[in-house]
């Protein structure tokens, strides 16, 4: 029987099955264990250092307490620990993304995804390089700066050499003052020197959902196709690594298995990461089961509840407090503005979640991979998160700066969000309001600029985005970051 070990590179060595039960009992057999839980919120809380603050995070096992922790006065404390964190380290500051959809041809069986093989009823697409920059000229005029590239997995169809096109293609596209100036990946696992060429190509972030952590779960829902290799899977953000991508984001399918498994797998996968590479994930994502073109989330018995979607967002907050954590438009506004304050710190916004989805008027639900929850275009949420007391932010600067991996996490650890990240925001969101909101939306904007510049603490970093500022409400544009 395979032993825990986080430094292994053996899925079933740092994703322990054994450690992750024991784990369970653990947390089962303390759940209602008051002094425990009290000491380890105190963990938890961010601590004053220095001028700043900084936090210790959780263990998979502690941050298994807390999930499994059932005493209302415990879930508001973590809830509001989770809030601290959040505010913390990443303000009030909220990016956002769109999913590009290239192609849904897939070879794999996968049960829960409308792009499975054996699909006979979806109808089969792949976008064009012409039709990709139509998408992107749409996207540029919604004003979306940051994109996660999504396609299945097919190697005839979709290979390496397509997707590095694809995004060749979405870098180049400049309309009017509109750019995409990070591309996120999210495609199938993939060999160290297909990291490499992604490398190469500038993404950002390279994106994999475990789906589930749990083998025998992920065998039965991963029947046929590549896919169904689980170690091929759970290492390969240990070969985008050596592939030279210092940001990966991690996640899992939330409601395939019991959600208690998959929260302590996902932490010991991050432990992983730390471990071996020295930085923990850049981003987690908490997707749910949707309904799709023949798919019936009802047919996955562990759906989880909008309370225990809470509790896992703000215990994933507790545990790894400098790691950006997503959620996208599955989910409904309601859902969305609950966990934009227990630690979220990306939304996407205006999504299309078809292949060719931007270019039509009306949202069009052929190609679809699932449904879309919160239907709002981006000006609406834009709007809507500055009216919840957010900055939207649509700052790609870090990884053009070479702030990545464990250079992004410095910054973030060192509390500098304020006089780099902030102004940052601040200076894209005027880029937005000028091209692209809506009247209402501009005047909600510049009035939240004006307040939000005084926050920024050094004196001289406050010029230069006033002046910044400015200079782009003057259509003076340069490359404007910190
Ligand atoms: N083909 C790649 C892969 O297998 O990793 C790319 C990912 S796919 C386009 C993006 C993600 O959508 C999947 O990893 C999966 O978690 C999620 N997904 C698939 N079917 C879904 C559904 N019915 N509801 C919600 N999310 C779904």
């Amino acid at each position: 029987m395979a032993t825990y070990n986080p430094s292994s590179l053996r899925a079933e060595e740092f994703i322990n099955h054994e450690e992750i039960l024991e784990t369970l009992a653990y947390a089962e057999a303390n759940k209602n264990n008051v002094a425990l839980i009290d000491q380890i919120l105190e963990k938890a809380r961010p601590k004053p250092n220095g001028g700043g603050v900084t936090c210790q995070g959780l263990t998979h096992r502690e941050a298994s307490v807390l999930l499994a922790c059932e005493i209302p006065e415990k879930i508001e404390e973590m809830y509001k620990i989770a809030e601290e964190i959040k505010l913390a380290f990443y303000g009030n500051r909220i990016v956002i993304f769109a999913p590009l959809y290239l192609s849904n041809y897939c070879i794999n069986g996968c049960l829960y995804c409308p792009y499975h093989l054996k699909n006979k009823t979806i109808p089969r697409k792949k976008l064009t390089q012409e039709e990709i920059r139509q998408e992107v000229i749409a996207l540029q005029d919604m004003g979306h700066k940051r994109l996660a590239i999504e396609a299945g997995e097919d190697p005839k169809n979709n290979p390496i050499e397509y997707i590095l096109e694809c995004i060749k293609t979405i870098y180049s596209v400049n309309h009017k003052n509109g750019a995409i100036r990070r591309v996120n990946v999210n495609i199938a696992a993939t060999t160290v020197e297909n990291y490499r060429k992604l490398r190469d190509a500038g993404i950002g972030t390279y994106i994999l959902f475990q789906e589930t952590y749990h083998k025998e779960s992920y065998e039965y829902l991963h029947p046929t196709g590549p896919k169904r290799d689980y170690a091929y899977h759970t290492e390969a953000m240990d070969r985008a690594m050596e592939g030279g991508i210092d940001d990966v984001g991690l996640g899992v399918l939330f409601g395939l298995e019991g959600y208690k498994y998959e929260f302590a797998g996902l932490l010991m996968h991050a432990e992983h990461l730390e471990a071996v590479h020295g930085v923990g994930p850049h981003t987690i994502s908490v997707p749910r089961v949707k309904k799709a073109d023949d798919i019936d989330p009802n047919e996955f018995d562990n759906s989880i509840d909008d309370d225990t979607f809470a509790k896992i967002t703000a215990c994933i907050r507790l545990a790894v407090p400098y790691t950006g954590m997503i959620i996208s438009t599955r989910e409904s506004e309601e859902v969305r503005s609950r966990l934009l304050r227990l630690g979220i710190s990306q939304v996407s916004g205006g999504s299309r979640t078809s292949v060719g989805g931007y270019t039509e008027e009306e949202r069009p639900h052929d190609t679809e991979q699932f449904d879309v929850s919160d239907q709002r275009s981006l000006d609406e949420v834009v709007k809507w998160l500055m009216d919840s007391g957010h900055i939207p932010s649509f700052c790609t600067a870090c990884y053009r700066e070479g702030r990545t991996g464990d250079r992004f996490m410095s910054l973030c650890k060192n509390g500098q969000i304020l006089n780099c990240c902030h102004p940052n925001a601040l200076m894209t969101l005027t880029e937005y309001l000028v091209d692209y909101a809506s009247d209402e939306t501009k005047k909600v904007g510049f009035e939240t600029i004006e307040q939000e510049l005084q926050r920024i603490p050094k004196e001289k970093v406050r010029g230069i985005a006033e002046k910044n500022i400015e200079d782009i409400k003057n259509s003076n544009r340069r490359d404007f970051r910190f």
